[in-house]
């Protein structure tokens, strides 16, 4: 054999090609010089397998390793898989080809197409579950001919190039492979008289509405499949899915953290000060919490079981109020009065919160006193 060529030149990758780099280059090599695109061209077929080989030791990060060190010699007796053969090629890395050429080892027909579709629900919808109807268009097999692709009282003609096998035999240098027919495209059977509905396609693109049942708990991004809602597949083939993808609005109120609900709920200075019932919005409507006294802006209550159900568990998160405390934009002159008479109090004696504040801040400014100020 002739001098061996670098694997990465082969590939067309630099040395230090990432695993996505690697899969990419051989994904776009292997097409290029897939026995199926050049039918009879020996030097596809060897480029075909050159590829592969590079692809088989560079994906592989032991074999990478000793190739990078030792170079092709290293990898004598590693154990090196058979690439005399498409078939063994196509055994390997079947799922990377795969999708893009009938041939290969798919046969039989072609199944349905997934759908997919982006529900928008909103919040209380996501807490309650609901069904909702959506309208898609998809391929459906057509009602005239029942997806044969015939006129009615017809029937396919066995194709004649693969003897209704779907499948032909090729002869490749030393490959003997095994392609899918051209003339019937892998069906076996050709249509000489197409179905005026569907001029022969088999299929029809319709509108179909769908009920939906999204569970309590849904959250944004959940998808769920709904087998056998996507497209029609050949007549005989599985029909593909519907794969719905749920997205919650946001909610004016409440904030979503897993199954929790936040909320902020604004309270006067009085009723921080000395505690009291407030209104509490919940998704069932406002409930009353009663506040205790002292309560500074931006501390939480906990209301248990006022959240969102868990998916799975359905046992309900806990809904975390937010207090603001709200300073009054504008005093009546009682308000006024009343606030002048505690703004003196407060001068003479300090609370420990504003003592334990004002030593705090003592420590970051060491070489000032701050000053204590009532406005
Ligand atoms: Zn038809
Ligand atoms: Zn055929």
């Amino acid at each position: 054999m002739a001098d061996k060529r670098c694997f990465y030149d082969v590939l067309g990758v630099p040395r230090n090609a990432n695993d996505e780099q690697l899969k990419k280059a051989y994904r776009s090599l292997a097409m290029k010089y897939h026995p199926d695109r050049n039918v009879g061209d020996e030097e596809a077929a060897v480029q075909f397998k050159e590829v592969a080989e590079a692809y088989a030791v560079l994906s592989e990060p032991d074999k990478r390793n000793v190739y990078d060190r030792y170079g092709h010699a290293g990898l004598n007796g590693m154990g090196m898989p058979d690439f005399n053969s498409s078939q063994s090629i196509f055994d390997m890395f079947g799922d990377l080809l795969g999708g893009i050429f009938g041939g290969g080892r798919q046969r039989g027909p072609r199944p349905g197409q997934d759908l997919g579709y982006e529900l928008e629900i909103n919040l209380l919808e996501a807490a309650r579950g609901c069904k909702k109807s959506i309208n898609i268009a998809r391929e459906e097999n057509c009602s005239e001919c029942g997806g044969q692709g015939c006129r009615r009282g017809t029937r396919p003609a066995k194709c004649r190039q693969c003897d209704g096998h779907g499948a032909v035999l090729v002869s490749q240098g030393f490959f003997r492979i095994q392609q899918t027919c051209r003339a019937c495209g892998g069906s076996g059977a050709i249509i000489t008289d197409p179905c005026t509905s569907c001029n022969g396609r088999g299929r029809v693109s319709a509108r179909r509405s769908i009920e939906v049942t999204i569970p309590a708990g849904a959250y944004n991004g959940l998808q769920f499949v709904m087998r056998g809602e996507g497209e029609a597949g050949a007549p005989g083939a599985a029909r593909g899915d519907l794969i719905c993808q749920i997205r919650v609005r946001e909610h004016d109120f409440f904030k979503r953290d897993g199954d929790h609900l936040i909320c902020q709920v604004p309270v006067t200075f009085s009723q921080a000060a000395l505690g009291g019932d407030i209104q509490v919005p919940t998704l069932d409507g406002p409930i009353t919490h009663t506040l205790r006294a002292g309560m500074q802006s931006g501390e939480y209550v906990r209301i248990q079981g006022k959240g969102m159900p868990n998916l799975r568990s359905q046992r309900k998160g806990d809904l975390v109020v937010v207090i603001a405390v709200e300073t009054p934009r504008s005093l009546t002159k009682r308000q006024e009065e009343l606030f002048r008479e505690l703004a003196e109090i407060d001068h003479k004696q300090v609370s420990p919160q504003r003592k334990s504040f004002f030593a705090k801040l003592k420590g970051l400014f060491t070489t000032e006193e701050p000053e204590e100020k009532v406005g």
